[in-house]
Formats: C-alpha cells, structure tokens, sequence
C-alpha cells in the first residue's frame, strides 16, 4: 500500500524543495517527525571506500604466544563488528598483556583495536609505544560504516568454542557502555540515530541487479545473540506513523560512530596522555624481535593474515558509497539490504547483500562504480515524487 501522496509531499517533498516542513503530522500513538529528505542521487557520490573486514570463524584471536624473547598477546580477528567490540576487546587483551608485572609494552596497529588496546594499558599503568604501517585516516578501521553492530560476521556460530559467547557478551557490554562516555562530545564521535527499516518494496520499483556476488564458498551461519536489555527496543510503525512509500517500517534507535572523529579523537588521547606512535611494518614475526618492549599486543587486523601467515583471517569485503554530507539528516534506513546512514562527514550508502556472505574471500579493495550506481538506484526512489 503507498501512502497518499499529500502526506509525501507534506513530509518529504516540501523539504526536497528546499523548504522546512512546519506542520507535525498526529497519528494516535505518534507525532510523525518532519524528516528532512536524503538526496540520494549519482551527482552527489563524492568517493568510495573499500575496507575488509577480518573474518576469523572462530572469533577474534585472544590467546598469548611466545615469539623468541617476546611474550606476544593477539587482539585480531573482529570481522564487522571491530569498532563495537573494541574496549572490551582491549580489556581483555590490556589484562593478559600486564600478566606478570611488564610495564613496558609495545602494540603493533593503530585502528579501532590497536587504539583501544594501547589507550587501556596506558590507563592501566604503562608506558606504550604503537609500532604501525598506517594511521588515521589510512587504517581499514577508518573505513568503517560506523555503526554499532557487535555481531556483525564476528564467528561462525558453528565454529566457536563453549566459552565464545559469553566472552562475547561481556567484550559487547564493555564497549557499549565506554563509547556512551564519548557522547555530546564536539564533531560527535559517538551519538545515537534513528534508523527506519523499510520493507515491502514500492510496487512500481523493481530489484536492481548488483554485479558482485560471493564466490562458491560454503555458506556459513554467522554468530549472532541478543544482548538483553542493552539497546532501546524498536518498534512497528503503522502506516501513516512515517513518510515512507512502503508498507512495513520498523524504527529503531541505535549508537552510531563518526568514525573519523572518533579515530583522531583517541589518536590525540592517546599523544596527550603520554603514549608514542611509531611508523614500522614488520614482515615476520621475527621482526618483533628489534623492539625494546619485552611484551607485544598484536592488533593487525587483516593485515595478520600476511604477518603472521594466519589464513584463518578471511577477508570479507565491504564497500561504502559516500554522498556529499547533510547536516539536515539525522536518520537512518535500511531497504532491499541497502544501509543509509547520515554521518558529518557523509552519507554512507552501502550495499550489504542479501547474506552477510556478500564479499566473503574478496581481497579487492578496488572501488566499484556499478556497485555505488546499484546502491543509490536501490534507495532513491524512497524519495521520489509519486508517479501521478
Ligand atoms: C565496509 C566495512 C564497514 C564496517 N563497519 C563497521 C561498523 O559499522 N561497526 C563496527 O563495529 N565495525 C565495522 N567494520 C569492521 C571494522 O572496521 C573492523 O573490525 C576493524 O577495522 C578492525 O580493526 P583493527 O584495528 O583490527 O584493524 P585495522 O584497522 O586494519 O588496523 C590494523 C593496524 O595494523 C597495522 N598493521 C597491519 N599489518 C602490519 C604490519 N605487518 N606491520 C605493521 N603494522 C601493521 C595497520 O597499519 C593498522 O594500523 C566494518 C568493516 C568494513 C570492511
């Protein structure tokens, strides 16, 4: 059923024309919000980022190694879930690293985890240099979408141990509740969105074809648990309760990241607070041996699959379709598997395909304009005028 077209025109067609909806529209139960419309158009794409995320079946990698003289504790393998997961991660990871009484550690990477890992031992007590290829803004974690999603293809549900997922709750509750101290903070590293999930497509919109699929590899039945009582709760919306030209949306509240915000505002946390930051790739494992620090924190990512000749770490590929910013948009949607999420420094289109098998063993991290062109056809006409 698609709502009459005076409502889309209150709601989402006075605001495409530049002017502010004034009226709030009243159902019973709740006051529509006047949404400012996503311009969500070709001409507006700006760039297009490709990240992989570092699937281990298992879950992240935890345990400690030695390597010759160095006591070696690893922090890889957070698949999608990286930025949710990092604190209680670092938590983890900063504990076995102090184990022993070294205070003088050395964490190789700088994303998402190498970041946390290095600012939770720091805090804890000890000096900390990060030995890294790259930084902000060169890091796959800086091209992340920037959304809370702690099991996003983080284990394969039937490859984990017994132990998985409660480390896994307990890694989930940690950082939920360390980002929300970043809250209200300038250039909102952290802040919370609506997002409304759209479904049932618009009857005159047919799928749009997207040129990349998973190659044959087994298809794999990805962890995922309900954190009780963690995140608001969403709901059903009745027709009428949104501006949407579909018949079901469900709104829900959700933490969000400004990633490039939040990476330089733990970069320059981590500076003030008196760690150090070195440029250095490592080749081998060997290699490690040149550095002073007798106890290492490997937070690799990905890139532990080369160092460390890991070939648990898959790839799965992801890519990010960036629309020039809109400081008027404070929401988010998802429809036909299409992600839209309003940051300061853009709006993220992104495919995420049918599974959270889409990418899965991709290593190209080429661009793909097809793809960015099937993402923004996919959602546009949410936002269109109604054919008379
Ligand atoms: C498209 C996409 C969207 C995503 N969206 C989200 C999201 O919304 N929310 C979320 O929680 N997660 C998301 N993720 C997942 C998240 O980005 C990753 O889990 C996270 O980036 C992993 O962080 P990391 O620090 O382990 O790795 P990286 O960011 O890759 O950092 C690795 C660091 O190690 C260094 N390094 C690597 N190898 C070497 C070497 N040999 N020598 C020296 N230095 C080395 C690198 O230079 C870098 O500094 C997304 C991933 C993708 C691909």
């Amino acid at each position: 059923m698609r709502l009459a077209p005076d409502r889309r025109t209150l709601l989402l067609g006075l605001g495409a024309a530049g002017i502010a909806p004034r009226a709030l529209a009243r159902t019973e139960r709740f006051v529509v919000p006047p949404l400012a419309p996503l311009r969500l158009d070709m001409g507006r794409l700006t760039k297009i980022t490709v990240c992989l995320r570092p699937f281990r079946a298992a879950g992240p990698r935890l345990d400690v190694e030695r390597v010759g003289r160095k006591r070696v504790v690893h922090n890889y393998g957070h698949g999608g879930s990286g930025w949710s997961l990092a604190w209680g991660s670092a938590e983890i990871a900063a504990a076995r690293a102090l184990e022993g009484g070294v205070k003088n550690i050395a964490v190789i990477g700088c994303g998402a985890i190498g970041l946390t890992t290095a600012l939770t031992l720091l805090r804890a007590g000890a000096r900390v240099t990060i030995y890294a290829s790259d930084r902000t803004p060169y890091t796959r974690s800086a091209r992340a979408t920037g959304t809370w999603s702690p099991d996003s293809r983080i284990a394969d549900h039937d490859r984990i141990d017994a132990a998985f997922p409660a480390l896994w709750d307990r890694m989930a509750r940690t950082s939920y509740a360390a980002w929300q101290t970043l809250l209200g903070r300038p250039g909102e590293p952290v802040s919370w969105s609506d997002r409304y999930g759209l479904a049932d497509p618009i009857a005159d919109s047919p799928p749009i074809a997207f040129p990349r699929r998973p190659t044959d590899v087994p298809e794999i039945r990805f962890f995922g648990a309900a954190l009780p009582g963690l995140s608001p709760r969403g709901h059903e919306l009745a027709p009428g309760e949104h501006p949407f030209p579909v018949t079901r949306a469900r709104l829900n509240t959700s933490m969000q990241f400004n990633v490039a915000e939040l990476a330089h505002l733990l970069t320059t946390d981590f500076l003030l607070e008196g760690g150090k930051i070195e440029t250095m790739t490592f080749n081998t494992p060997g290699e490690l041996q040149r550095l002073k620090q007798p106890v290492i924190v490997n937070c690799t990512g990905y890139g532990a699959r080369a160092l460390w000749k890991d070939e648990t770490v898959v790839p799965v590929r992801g890519q990010i379709n960036w629309l020039a910013p809109q400081p008027e948009v404070h929401y988010g949607l998802y429809y036909r598997h299409v992600n839209v999420l309003p940051r300061p420094d853009g709006i993220v289109v992104q495919y995420g395909g049918e599974s959270d098998m889409w990418g899965y063993g991709s290593e190209d991290e080429a661009p793909d304009l097809a793809e960015a062109q099937a993402a923004i056809r996919t959602v546009a006409p949410l936002f269109e005028a109604p054919k008379p």
